[in-house]
């Protein structure tokens, strides 16, 4: 017992001593006592000292069927007595070959093919340099379209080339002169509307004005970039509908080649498997990661039509290769980890019962709005975002230095479950495995710290 005592503390020393935590000031992390996960089954969590959470935020938007799945345990475990790793350049390996049919017979209809990396930003990046690349060498390209058109409150990733097409100032702005420009358009953030218009009685002023922005520049235009349905990192900001479709039609009226991040809305999250289907929209090129492999290791793939593929066929000497490669690309475990995750969704019928947990959820939400520093509950399938607000009237947000979503999640930690805060918008996105009585739970919890926190600030 006192070995293990040793070995905790130990670990929270070295946490804090070796490790420097993405997305996170340090300065304020080394002053808490850090959270140190050692297991997981089902949606549950458990740290070092063998306290329970819940995992609210499917370990940051990637697991899928629960932790320690046996199927998925399983294939890993069968991959492993063959091979690790071996390289996808020049060569092929069994799991990378089924995985990528599996994924097309999946995909939005027109996608043909599957470009392997390990994560969302990755795969963006891939995305844009075969747009690109596609207009400079394709007979049917035009190489003068070299620029990009993405969205405000776009969140593509956090390399070089995926921040330039993002839209989030407080990660981007400071990389600003490292970036290559690209076209922003408004995005559809209906609650905050830059156009100071209220949906529904709306004449989709941001449609018109991206439609506009698309008609004017279409000449020098390789892509426009989108995160579908939702705007995820931004805070959960459900588009509304019949905005992709519209999207869609667009591109094609222009001449401009559609790619859709479906990094985070991908796998089931919105409800269907990929957000596109809402809207019967098949992009020319799609962005997969996160749930890929049901959350269990590092995979992502970019899908693109048979057109854009073409476009890169020639002779060795004519250099129309896609320089660009990973090294860990098509990862035989991984993608082993990826075909186990789709055998689970069909063989459990996971959309299917999705369904109903879906509006079960919906319900469970509804409470939230009568909270008095609830000024928005936005909802599409699994992915729920609740945006905190000083005034509910004036949707004044809170000071930055308050850090109120932090805060909430602090008190949700010490009711037992983990989330994590995009700034003062609280999320929720369970593994879709998750049962109906921890639906229940992860909402009591967040209900009630959201309360604590909001209704403490307001006494002081
Ligand atoms: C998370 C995310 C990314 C980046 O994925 P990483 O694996 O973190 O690089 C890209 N696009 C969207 C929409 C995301 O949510």
């Amino acid at each position: 017992m006192e070995a293990i005592e040793e070995r905790n503390k130990q670990l929270e020393i070295d946490d804090i001593k070796y490790i420097w935590h993405p997305f996170t000031q340090m300065q304020g992390y080394v002053r808490e006592k850090p959270l140190i996960i050692e297991e997981g089954k089902g949606s549950i969590l458990r740290d070092i000292y063998g306290n329970e959470y819940l995992d609210g935020v499917s370990s940051l938007w990637t697991n899928v069927h629960g932790h320690g799945k046996e199927k998925l345990d399983r294939a890993i475990k069968e991959q492993l007595g063959k091979i690790a790793h071996s390289t996808l350049l020049g060569l092929s390996n069994v799991p990378a070959i089924i995985c990528a049919k599996k994924l097309i017979k999946i995909a939005p209809e027109g996608l043909t093919r599957v470009f392997y990396s390990d994560n969302g930003s990755t795969a963006m990046e891939v995305a844009l340099k075969m747009a690109f690349q596609y207009h400079q060498q394709s007979p049917d390209g035009d190489s003068g379209k070299t620029k990009f058109i993405s969205f405000k409150n776009d969140y593509h990733g956090d390399t070089i080339g995926s921040v330039s097409i993002g839209g989030i100032d407080l990660f981007h702005a400071t990389y600003k002169a490292l970036l290559f420009e690209s076209f922003k358009a408004e995005s559809p953030y209906c609650y905050r509307c830059a156009f100071g218009k209220t949906y529904s009685s709306c004449d989709f002023d941001c449609l018109n004005q991206v439609e506009e922005l698309m008609k004017s520049h279409a000449h020098e235009v390789a892509a426009l970039v989108i995160e579908p349905l939702v705007q995820g990192a931004a805070g959960i900001l459900v588009h509304p509908p019949g905005y992709l479709k519209r999207i869609r039609d667009l591109c094609t009226t222009c001449g401009i080649i559609m790619i859709a991040d479906e990094v985070a809305v991908g796998f089931g999250k919105t409800g269907k498997m990929f957000a596109c289907e809402h809207e019967g929209v098949a992009p020319d090129i799609m962005a997969l990661a996160k749930g890929i492999s049901g959350g269990y290791l590092p995979l992502a793939a970019t899908l693109t039509n048979e057109k854009i593929y073409e476009g890169f066929l020639g002779e060795y000497e004519e250099f129309k290769t896609f320089f660009h490669g990973h090294t860990y690309t098509g990862n035989p475990l991984a993608c082993a980890a990826t075909i186990a995750n789709l055998e689970v969704f069909e063989e459990e019928r996971t959309l299917e019962k999705l369904q109903g947990k879906i509006e079960y959820f919906k319900n469970r939400l509804q409470p939230f709005n009568s909270l008095s520093h609830v000024g928005e509950v936005r909802q599409c399938g699994f992915m729920v975002g609740i945006e905190l607000v000083a005034d509910k009237e004036s949707k004044e947000q809170f000071p930055v230095r308050d850090r109120i979503g932090h805060h909430v999640i602090l008190e949700a930690r010490k009711r037992g479950l983990i989330i994590r805060p995009l700034g003062d918008v609280i999320i929720l996105m369970p593994p879709l495995s998750i049962t109906t009585d921890e639906i229940d739970r992860m909402c009591d919890i967040t209900c009630e710290s959201i309360r604590v926190v909001t209704e403490k600030k307001k006494n002081m």
